[in-house]
C-alpha cells in the first residue's frame, strides 16, 4: 500500500479527465477526480454537445422551405428559443448524469471543488483548503475562450460560453474570427432567423482547411444571406444608450449589432493551477509541456487534452489519456498517435476532412493528383435549392497513397469519420477504384472520379 491517499488525482472532469479517472479507478486503483464546475467538460456543458443541438435546431427552416419542392405545404412555422435551452439543458444535465454515473460505478471519488497543485504528488481542493496527496496527478483542466481583453469594450461582447445561455435570440450579431466556433456559429444564428455578419482578419475563413473547402464554404454563406466580411477586424466595441452595440472596424465600418461574439481561439485554463508549485513548465501559451507519453517535466504528473495545446478536440483529449491508462497502470507503453486526425466543422453545409489539404500536400510531395469533384446533390433537384457539394482526393502519385480528403456538403462529417479509416490504413487511389459505388449517394462520387482534375508537379499546377 503506498503512502499516497489517492494511485491517481485527476484535475478536471471533461473528457480526458473523466475517461482517464474512469478506466483507472476501473482497474482497481484509488482514484479521485476534481471538477470545479460541471462533470462533462467544455465538449458536453457549453461545446460539441450543446453546439450540434443548435445546429440542429438552425437547419429546420432550409428544411422547410425545401419539403415544397416534394410536394409539401407546411404552415407557419415559428420558433421558441426559451424552449430550445430548456430541452438543450435537460440533454446535458441528462449526459452529466451518465458521466457522474459512470465515475462512480467504476470507484473513482468525486471532488466538487477546484483543485490546484501544491507540489509533485500534492494537490489543494479550494473548497475544503485540504491538502491531498497521489502518487500521479493528471492535469485534464481543458482551455476556455480568449476574451481578448486587449480589445477595448471586451466586456460588451460574449465568448461561446454565454452564447449558450442567452437569454432572448438577438435580432442581429457579429462574429468575430474565422475558426471553428466562428463559423458554426455564424450558421447557427443565421439559421435560426438573426442577422449575422461575421468579421475575419485573414484573406478568407478557415485558414488552416484546403482552399476549395474555405471558398465553397465561404460562397454558400453568403448566398444564404451571411455577410462575412474579411481582412478586417474589430478595434472597439461600445454600448449606445438604448442598450445595443456599436463595433467600429480598423476599416471604419460601424457596425449596429444587439450581441457581438468573440471566437478568437481557446487558450490553455493553467492560469492559478499551482504549476510553478509543483514545477511545471509551460510554453509561451501557457500551455503544460508534454512528451509522447503525456509526461510532464515532473515524473508524477501527466496532462492531457486542451490544456496541452496540441489538437484541441474532445476524441484526442479521449484517446490521449487512453493511452495514459495503457502506459502507467497496464504496462503497455502506449503513444497518442495524432496522425491522420479526421475532422468536421458543423457550418451549412458541413466541412469533413482528413489528411493534407491541397496546399500541404503540394508542398510535402513532389507530385500530387487533385481530384474534385462539385454538383448538386439529389435533394437539391426537386428542392431547387442552389447548393453544390464539393469533393476532393488528395493522391500522392509517387507511392498512389491519398494524403487527403476534403468534403463540403451535407453528412460531410459522417463521410469524414469513414475516410479517416481508408487514409490511416494507407488506401491507395486504386484501392477507392476498385470499391465498389453505393448508389444512389453523394459519397458514391468518393470512388467513381477516375480521372484526375489536375496535378500540381513541384508546386507548379499542370
Ligand atoms: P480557431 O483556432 O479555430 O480559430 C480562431 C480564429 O480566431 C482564427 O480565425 C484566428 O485567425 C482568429 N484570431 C485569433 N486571434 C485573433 C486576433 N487577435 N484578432 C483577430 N482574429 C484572431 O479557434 P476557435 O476559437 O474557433 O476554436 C477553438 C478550438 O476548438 C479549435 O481549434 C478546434 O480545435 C476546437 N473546436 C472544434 C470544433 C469541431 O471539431 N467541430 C468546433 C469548435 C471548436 P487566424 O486563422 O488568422 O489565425
Amino acid at each position: 500500500m503506498s503512502s499516497f491517499d489517492y494511485d491517481l488525482f485527476v484535475i478536471g472532469g471533461g473528457s480526458g479527465g473523466v475517461r482517464a479517472a474512469r478506466l483507472t479507478a476501473g482497474l482497481g486503483k484509488r482514484v479521485a477526480i476534481a471538477e470545479e464546475y460541471r462533470y462533462g467538460g467544455t465538449c458536453v456543458i457549453r461545446g460539441c454537445v450543446p453546439k450540434k443541438l443548435f445546429v440542429y435546431a438552425s437547419q429546420f427552416p432550409e428544411q422547410f422551405e425545401d419539403s415544397a419542392g416534394y410536394g409539401w405545404t407546411v404552415g407557419e412555422a415559428r420558433f421558441d428559443w426559451q424552449k430550445l435551452m430548456m430541452a438543450k439543458d435537460r440533454e446535458i444535465a441528462r449526459l452529466e448524469g451518465l458521466y457522474r454515473k459512470g465515475l462512480e460505478t467504476a470507484g473513482a471519488e468525486m471532488l466538487n471543488t477546484r483543485a490546484e497543485l501544491t507540489g509533485p504528488h500534492s494537490v489543494r481542493l479550494v473548497d475544503s483548503g485540504k491538502v491531498v496527496t497521489a502518487e500521479r496527478i493528471l492535469v485534464a483542466v481543458g482551455g476556455s475562450a480568449n476574451p481578448h481583453a486587449a480589445l477595448p469594450g471586451y466586456e460588451h461582447c460574449i465568448t461561446s460560453n454565454e452564447a449558450f445561455h442567452l437569454e432572448t435570440l438577438p435580432d442581429s450579431i457579429l462574429i468575430a474570427g474565422g475558426g471553428y466556433i466562428a463559423v458554426e456559429f455564424a450558421n447557427i444564428f443565421h439559421g435560426l432567423g438573426v442577422q449575422t455578419t461575421l468579421i475575419y482578419r485573414g484573406m478568407q475563413i478557415l485558414s488552416r482547411f484546403d482552399h476549395d473547402m474555405r471558398q465553397g464554404l465561404h460562397e454558400a454563406m453568403e448566398a444564404k444571406g451571411i455577410r462575412i466580411i474579411l481582412q478586417d477586424i474589430i478595434e472597439e466595441v461600445t454600448r449606445t444608450p438604448a442598450g445595443g452595440l456599436l463595433a467600429r472596424t480598423l476599416h471604419n465600418e460601424t457596425i449596429a449589432v444587439d450581441q457581438v461574439m468573440l471566437a478568437l481561439g481557446r487558450d490553455p485554463n493553467t492560469s492559478g493551477l499551482g504549476l510553478e508549485a509543483a514545477g511545471v513548465a509551460v510554453n509561451e501559451r501557457g500551455a503544460i509541456i508534454v512528451d509522447d507519453f503525456s509526461r510532464t517535466n515532473v515524473e508524477s504528473i501527466f496532462a492531457v487534452g486542451d490544456v496541452t495545446d496540441k489538437v484541441q478536440l474532445t476524441p484526442v483529449a479521449i484517446h490521449e489519456s487512453m493511452c495514459f491508462v495503457e502506459t502507467q497502470y497496464r504496462g503497455n507503453p502506449t503513444s497518442p498517435d495524432h496522425h491522420l486526425i479526421a475532422t468536421a466543422v458543423f457550418s451549412q453545409p458541413e466541412i469533413g476532412t482528413v489528411g493534407l489539404s491541397e496546399e500541404d500536400a503540394a508542398k510535402k510531395y513532389p507530385d500530387i493528383e487533385v481530384y474534385r469533384a462539385q454538383f448538386r446533390p439529389m435533394k437539391a433537384t426537386l428542392s431547387g435549392r442552389a447548393e453544390r457539394m464539393i469533393m476532393k482526393l488528395i493522391v500522392n502519385a509517387g507511392d498512389r497513397k491519398v494524403v487527403g480528403a476534403h468534403i463540403l456538403g451535407h453528412d460531410a462529417g459522417e463521410m469524414a469519420q469513414l475516410l479517416g479509416i481508408t487514409l490511416k490504413a494507407g488506401c491507395t487511389k486504386e484501392d477507392f477504384d476498385r470499391t465498389m459505388a453505393v448508389h444512389p449517394t453523394a459519397a458514391e462520387e468518393l470512388v467513381t472520379m477516375y480521372t484526375p482534375s489536375y496535378r500540381i508537379r513541384n508546386g507548379e499546377r499542370v
